[in-house]
């Protein structure tokens, strides 16, 4: 995180936005929406300013977002949670990671995740001072899908967390009801915890279901399931997030919160408690947009000749660039950095989501990500900018 000589690195989000804003280029790297959500919840937060909700809410957060929390986890899931003891809100789901991963893993404690994984995964595990331990999620038609023999023999008793992410940044897997009865063997066979990071659990496609792995038998009493406001209603600069799951659990994860930013901005939180009860039909018609851009920037990919997994959730596609490169741009940490200057569009290396030197990351070396989270004029300029590769 930190380089010896005390410089710190960009994130590859921050690194590729850059790189956009000074070409130019269409941004198809940083996940994040060019249309802000809908209006009655943006002026919900609007009217709570005027309404004088601008201290410091409690740290747990406010109570109508940690009942709309439950409610929410009930309706969809029947996950039956107390908001008193079992529910907390924390500054986007980043903080809720962090925070959990802060409280449960230390020195001497490994923490696995699949790998691709998303950035701040591997920042929290290193702050912690805790092992990162990997297992691959492996490009197939039908999606990503996770190496199961080498889940099982890489969660050991030295494995304290297993950190799931699905619907998945970078692949845009979900994972299979399979896939998620083996991690949950394995968190029962050494006691671990798993934590599960579901930012995009409204954002899957075509037939794919997001279960929570909470939802699981025997698994409730050890997750903490994540979730957040940003992408389920296009306001990912509100960061409003939540963790549930049992009290103990949840105790430990605030006792470090506290310390981290004690609360989260008081006015956007009444807003996303309504969202939550009343946003059905916003986030129906947003999986609905989403949808046709994604499958306009597939077909746009593959016409090109990049191979391509279609995604079942997230704002993201991967695909592999190998057609396009050269002596000069030999993979695709130097594609992503040539392709905006050269052809007028952003993406993000899917190595920048691996450990250096490991079988994942040199298996996905020719691998981007693209994302269709952008307005339907920015992605027909991103695939006829495209068009110059062929
Ligand atoms: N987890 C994943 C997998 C993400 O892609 C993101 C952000 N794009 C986050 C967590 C962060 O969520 P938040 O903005 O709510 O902190
Ligand atoms: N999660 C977003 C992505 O994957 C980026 C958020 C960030 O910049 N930290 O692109």
């Amino acid at each position: 995180l930190v380089a010896p000589d005390g410089t710190t690195k960009p994130t590859v989000f921050a690194e590729m936005s850059a790189l956009a804003n000074v070409t130019g280029a269409a941004n198809l790297g940083q996940g994040f929406p060019d249309e802000d959500g809908p209006e009655w919840i943006r002026e919900l937060a609007v009217s709570a300013i005027r309404a004088g909700e601008n201290q410091y809410p409690p740290g747990r957060g406010i109570a109508a977002l940690r009942q709309a929390v439950a409610e929410h986890q009930y309706r969809r899931y029947g996950i039956s949670l107390d908001p008193e003891t079992e529910v907390l809100i924390t500054a986007g789901a980043t903080e809720a990671l962090t925070a959990a991963i802060l409280a449960l893993a230390g020195s001497g404690n490994e923490v696995l995740t699949l790998e691709p994984f998303y950035d701040s995964h591997a920042a929290a595990i290193a702050m912690a001072g805790a092992v990162h331990t990997t297992v691959p999620l492996r490009p197939h038609e039908e999606g990503f899908r996770l190496d199961l023999r080498a889940l099982r023999e890489t969660v050991t008793e030295r494995t304290r967390v297993i950190l799931v992410n699905s619907p998945h940044n970078p692949t845009g897997t979900v994972l299979s009801q399979e896939e998620l009865e083996a991690i949950a063997r394995e968190a029962d066979r050494v006691n671990a915890v798993v934590v599960t990071d579901e930012v995009y659990e409204h954002l899957t496609f075509d037939a794919a279901e997001h279960v929570p792995i909470a939802t699981l038998p025997s698994m409730w009493d050890r997750t903490l399931t994540i979730s957040s406001a940003g992408k389920s209603f296009s306001l990912t600069g509100w960061k409003v997030g939540w963790v549930s799951g049992p009290a103990e659990l949840i105790e430990a994860v605030l006792a470090i919160k506290q310390f981290l930013t004690y609360s989260g901005g008081a006015p956007f939180q009444p807003a996303i408690a309504k969202a939550l009860l009343a946003g059905e039909s916003d986030i129906s018609e947003l999986r609905t947009r989403l949808e046709s851009r994604k499958d306009r920037l597939l077909t746009g990919l593959s016409a090109l000749g990049f191979r391509t997994v279609r995604p079942a959730g997230t704002y993201f596609v991967c695909a592999d660039a190998t057609a396009f490169l050269t002596d000069e741009v030999p993979d695709a940490a130097a594609f992503a950095r040539w392709l905006p200057r050269e052809v007028g569009v952003a993406c993000v290396p899917v190595s920048a989501f691996c450990r250096d030197g490991s079988e994942t990351a040199s298996l996905l070396r020719n691998w981007v990500r693209f994302t269709f989270v952008k307005d339907d004029a920015t992605l027909e300029i991103a695939i006829e900018r495209l068009q110059a590769l062929s």
